[in-house]
């Protein structure tokens, strides 16, 4: 059996079963099976994402030493396909649409691997003055515990470090990178104090600012036509999924993505 045909079989490529699952209308493609093969077995996606880190050390590095009376500033980072990549959940899933339901339960049993280069990172900006490092997921607040432990086993976690899950719908990460990180009032960050945000870490447009349908798509122009894009914002690679399936819409996304009662 071939390589390709057996990664197909693997990933559930053409099920009947994925098919009979994922209505038409409501979801859009489940994550290619190349995509999931790229990310998981490429030495490709290994290196850009080292790559993507090992810049955001030199530029934390740097943004450190020409500000040295800089003192509670931190780091944000998500967590999936940040840190931690999902792709063997997406093969377990053999292709089937993303359903939120058999990801928390697959996280119960289940831990998953660093993204190449988070670890060299984070402990190189632990070891930097006034260092704090702030994870800021959209896993519900059930998942945060197994998510802390997966991040301890992973060699992620550090003393100090700030886990904030989505609370609500409207918990949205803009929100609490202003009122949690850098204001500092919401009770989740009161103890550690207003925080500078120095760099963003992320696989999604919004783990960077809040852009929503066209100003995503008008921000992706500007970037090619200018190389608009903040110095401070980070990204990993993802084709496995994200919101430009659809289009940037925020309705869409959530509803993809809050699909579990
Ligand atoms: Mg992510």
């Amino acid at each position: 059996m071939s390589r390709r045909l057996a990664l197909a079989l693997v990933l559930g490529l053409g099920s009947a079963s994925g098919a009979a699952e994922a209505p038409a209308a409501a979801r859009t493609a489940p994550p290619d099976a190349t995509a999931v093969a790229w990310d998981r077995d490429s030495l490709e996606y290994a290196a850009v994402c080292s790559e993507v880190y090992r810049s955001g050390l030199r530029y934390v590095r740097e943004f450190v030493k020409k500000n040295p009376g800089l003192k509670n500033w931190c780091v944000v980072l998500d967590i999936d396909d940040t840190v931690l990549t999902t792709a063997p959940f997406r093969v377990a899933e053999g292709g089937r649409a993303f359903n939120e339901c058999r990801w928390i339960k697959w996280n119960q049993s289940h831990f998953l691997d660093p993204v190449p280069g988070a670890k060299r990172f984070l402990d190189g900006v632990r070891g930097l003055p006034g260092a704090h490092v702030v994870f800021i997921t959209d896993r519900r607040p059930a998942m945060l515990e197994r998510t802390r432990m997966n991040l301890r086993r992973a060699g992620l976690w550090g003393k100090g470090d700030l886990l904030i899950g989505q609370d609500t719908p409207d918990d949205s990460k803009q929100k609490r990178r202003q009122e949690c990180v850098e204001r500092a009032i919401d009770p989740r960050c009161k103890a550690a104090g207003p925080m500078m945000i120095v760099a963003l870490f992320g696989d999604q447009a919004l783990d960077f600012k809040s852009l929503h349908g066209g100003e995503a798509r008008s921000a992706r122009d500007r970037i090619i036509r200018d190389g608009a894009w903040d110095p401070r914002y980070f990204v990993l690679p993802n084709p496995m999924y994200g919101a430009w399936t659809v289009g940037y819409s925020t309705e869409k996304w959530r509803a993809e993505n809050r699909n579990c009662p």
